[in-house]
């Protein structure tokens, strides 16, 4: 395992990303998300997505240097469209316009289709948050095979389709942050267990057949009819917030559905249902901060089962994450490692260079 400063990686990802064609401001802003996602444990939404983004470049399924447009302004409802942008762009661009609607108005209702993969959707709950708003997403995927099995079903129909959900910390305790698949992992799950040569627990996966397996491999297969599928978490009740993630993202999103023409396009499209509240239009601020703090003290006061595993709230394991990699740096496999020196070499950063960057951060 090699083990990399943030501030390392982030110089390689940000130059790899200039050499395949983004402005500097933009390549630093997707280094940053892609580089952050890994520094709060969430590896599959990191610098390993580079092979993949690069890919979509070349076959021109995802467009550099396309910032946010906006469709249609109708005050508290707003239409956006991404232009196949990167998702790290566009929906950081789409945050700030919202939060502004959010303050003027007490909430704002958005609609965002067609933007390359928006990547870790907790980024932009995070922007709401430290602005003291709640934010609500809703996202799904086209532009690739289904991944995740309806509940009683085989054969994957939707993507891993993520809800997020952020409320405000107080002076004592850290924001609430939701930010979650809702198939039981991210695909980017099992690609990192198959590059580190690992299985996923068992009741995550089932084979082409329906039939349980541990091994991430069948999400990747060499004959697509053996494509396995991922399970939805929660058994029917996540099925259903599947499916209701890929009926607002995908229809009110406007982009469209999981649908088997776009199965096809070789890419990965999302399209973005979010809800911004500002809480000060619906309650008292004061009394919001001292209810928030009474509520997780009491939840948190609650003895675990475990004494080695204290009760949490959403958002402390990234917080848990960001620490420890800060400290002691960010592990990434080497099969991972060497998908993105190829991908650098691809678009003209010569492996040696890529090397002398993280040596010289
Ligand atoms: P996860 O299972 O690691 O975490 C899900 C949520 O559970 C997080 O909010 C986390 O804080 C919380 N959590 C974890 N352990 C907890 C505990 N003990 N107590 C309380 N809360 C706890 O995340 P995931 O489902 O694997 O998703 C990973 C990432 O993948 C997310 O950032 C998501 O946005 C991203 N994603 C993106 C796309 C896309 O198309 N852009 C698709 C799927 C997933």
């Amino acid at each position: 395992m090699h083990k990399f400063q943030d501030v390392a990686l982030r110089r390689v990802i940000r130059t790899l990303l200039e050499r395949a064609g983004s402005e500097p401001a933009e390549a630093a802003q997707v280094s940053d998300h892609l580089v952050d996602a890994n520094l709060r444990g969430h590896d599959s939404h990191g610098i390993g997505l580079i092979p993949h983004y690069v890919h979509n470049i070349e076959n021109r399924t995802m467009c550099p240097n396309t910032g946010l447009t906006l469709v249609r302004d109708g005050g508290a409802v707003m239409q956006f469209d991404g232009g196949f942008g990167f998702g790290q762009r566009v929906g950081a661009e789409m945050m700030e316009r919202l939060i502004e609607r959010a303050r003027e108005l007490g909430t704002v209702v958005a609609a965002l289709r067609n933007v390359h993969h928006l990547g870790r959707i907790g980024t932009y709950a995070e922007m709401a948050v430290a602005a003291g708003l709640v934010s609500i997403h809703f996202v799904n995927v086209t532009g690739h095979p289904p991944l995740v099995a309806p509940y009683r079903g085989s054969h994957g129909r939707f993507a891993t389709n993520p809800i997020c959900i952020g409320v405000p910390g107080t002076e004592r305790h850290e924001p609430f942050l939701l930010d979650m698949a809702t198939g039981l992992v991210a695909v980017g799950k099992a690609r990192v267990a198959l590059n580190k040569g690992e299985a996923l627990p068992p009741g995550t996966l089932v084979d082409a057949r329906g039939q349980p397996t541990t091994d991430p491999k069948v999400m990747f297969p060499d004959d697509e009819a053996e494509r396995g599928a991922i399970l939805p978490f929660g058994l029917h009740k996540g099925y259903c917030l599947l499916f209701a993630a890929e009926l607002l993202a995908g229809v009110l999103g406007g982009g469209g559905t999981s649908n088997p023409e776009t199965h096809g396009l070789d890419t990965i499209c999302n399209h973005m249902l979010t809800v911004v509240i500002d809480p000060a239009s619906l309650v008292d601020p004061e009394w919001m901060e001292r209810e928030i703090d009474t509520l997780v003290d009491y939840v948190t006061s609650s003895p675990p089962a475990n004494p080695d595993e204290p009760v949490l709230i959403p958002g402390d394991p990234e917080r848990m994450a960001l620490e420890a990699r800060m400290a002691d740096g960010i592990p990434v496999d080497p099969v991972t490692w060497d998908g993105i020196l190829d991908a650098g070499e691809q678009v003209g950063l010569p492996r040696s260079e890529a090397a002398a960057l993280l040596a010289n951060a």
